[in-house]
């Protein structure tokens, strides 16, 4: 199969926008084994769009096109393809539900011109957007070609293209596609792509990185005519990069829905185990991303905020003399706090974090992006001193992120817990 990209929007021509959907667009269609052969960039110009179609049309099966969805003037992808394809464009029922519900979901007023969204060539087969109100679309163009149109934000379109278009065009081909996501924490993007720039080179399987605060994951993906075969081809990989990266590799998940906290939970729940938090500086997100996991209930009794020293005294017990004697971001205090926490609310695992956020505050003793973390187990309380660095968010992110690192890591240590329900 022969696909092109085509992106189409005048803000990529001007420089405004960085084309990352044709770059996204080229990294999954060659893991899909798809030939591509050439990738264009276009105004919002009605001619100059037509002009590119027909050009691209006369080399490929498939023409993947980004942007121009949106209900604006200048929005014509779909206009022109319905022209290049000789067939009207006619209001979808279907469609028309789909970008109503979106702006009831939104509690947004719908103006007449959205409906515009819902406008399809009569044989055109529509993708639901979960994240946007411009559905994408597969629009046949006579009997054995394809337009297929995704929506430009780049949140809208790889998940689109992931669930719909990939599947649609591996079929089409013949293939069935497998991937697995190789969950790593700890460990720098550059360093992971130092530590693996040969198996992140090669076509297949294709190894790609996607980056979030202080986390990558890796998907690994491969076609094959058969489920096995991609496996087949997929599995050696994995266990390469197991083997690389050692114990900074905390997951290999089937589905791109993971996370620390997901690993966590499951950990958690697997050996029957509870667990509490006593915060500073995150002010309650350790707890708010492990209640984000469907299930928690199961294994997160609760936590504490405890923003002021006053509060740290109060609902946790710390000593005011010893915040006193050590500063309130100390090693001493991180302890205290888990300890506290883990009596109190008789968890198994209670973690603990106090910090400087920043930006002001810092002193030459106690710079900020100073954390300290506490782990209070059946095995007694340890320390976990943290150095980062960025501004406020990021830091407040790493330290949730590196607090339930250590849940999940004491978890997968422990021991089961024969018929104990929390
Ligand atoms: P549009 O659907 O053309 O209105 O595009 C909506 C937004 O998606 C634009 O304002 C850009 O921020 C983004 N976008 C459009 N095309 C691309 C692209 N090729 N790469 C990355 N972002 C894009
Ligand atoms: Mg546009």
């Amino acid at each position: 199969m022969i696909a092109e990209i085509l992106c189409v929007g005048t803000e990529l021509l001007m420089g405004q926008v960085l084309n990352t959907n044709g770059q996204f667009l080229a990294r999954e269609l060659a893991a899909l084994g798809v030939n591509l052969y050439h990738q264009t960039v276009v105004g919002d110009n009605p001619e100059r769009l037509e002009a590119a179609y027909r050009e691209a049309l006369s080399r490929a099966e498939v023409v993947i096109t980004s942007g121009g969805l949106g209900p604006t003037q200048d929005d014509i992808t779909k206009r022109v393809a319905a022209k290049v394809a000789g067939e009207p464009l006619v209001l979808r029922p279907e469609a028309e539900a789909m970008v109503r519900d979106w702006f009831a979901r939104a509690g947004r007023e719908m103006t007449p011109n959205n409906l515009g969204q819902a406008m399809f060539t009569p044989r055109t087969q529509i993708l639901p957007n979960r994240n946007g109100t411009a559905p994408g679309a597969i629009v046949p163009v006579g009997e054995d070609q394809f337009i297929v149109h995704l929506p430009g934000p780049p949140r809208e379109l790889e998940p689109l293209f992931r669930e719909q278009v990939a599947p649609w065009l591996a079929a089409r081909s013949g293939r069935v596609l497998e991937s697995r996501y190789v969950r790593i924490f700890g460990l720098g993007e550059s360093m992971v792509d130092t530590l693996l720039e040969d198996l992140e080179q090669q076509a297949e399987p294709t190894v790609s990185p996607y980056c979030s605060t202080g986390e990558v994951v890796l998907r690994v993906t491969a076609g094959g005519a058969t489920r096995q075969e991609a496996l087949g081809k997929i599995e050696p990989a994995v266990a390469e990069i197991r083997h690389r990266l050692g114990d900074k590799v905390y997951a290999v998940c089937d589905t791109a829905e993971g996370s620390l906290a997901h690993s966590a939970v499951a950990a958690l729940k697997a050996k029957g185990l509870t667990v509490a938090t006593a915060e500073s500086l995150t002010g309650g997100l350790i707890a708010a991303t492990l209640v984000n996991v469907p299930g928690a209930s199961d294994a997160v009794r609760g936590g504490f905020v405890t923003y002021q020293s006053v509060a740290k005294t109060l609902l946790l017990g710390v000593p005011a003399e010893m915040i006193e004697q050590y500063n309130v971001v100390s090693a001493q205090v991180a302890e205290a706090m888990a300890t506290g926490a883990r009596e109190r609310l008789g968890v198994d695992i209670a973690v603990s974090a106090t910090g400087l956020a920043g930006p002001g505050g810092g002193t030459e003793a106690i710079p900020v992006g100073t954390v300290f973390l506490g782990l209070a187990t059946a095995a007694g309380t340890k320390v976990i001193p943290l150095h980062l660095t960025g501004d406020r968010e990021r830091i407040r992110t790493l330290s949730m992120k590196h607090a339930i690192h250590a849940v999940l890591r004491a978890a997968e240590g422990s021991p089961e817990q024969e018929g104990k329900q929390p």
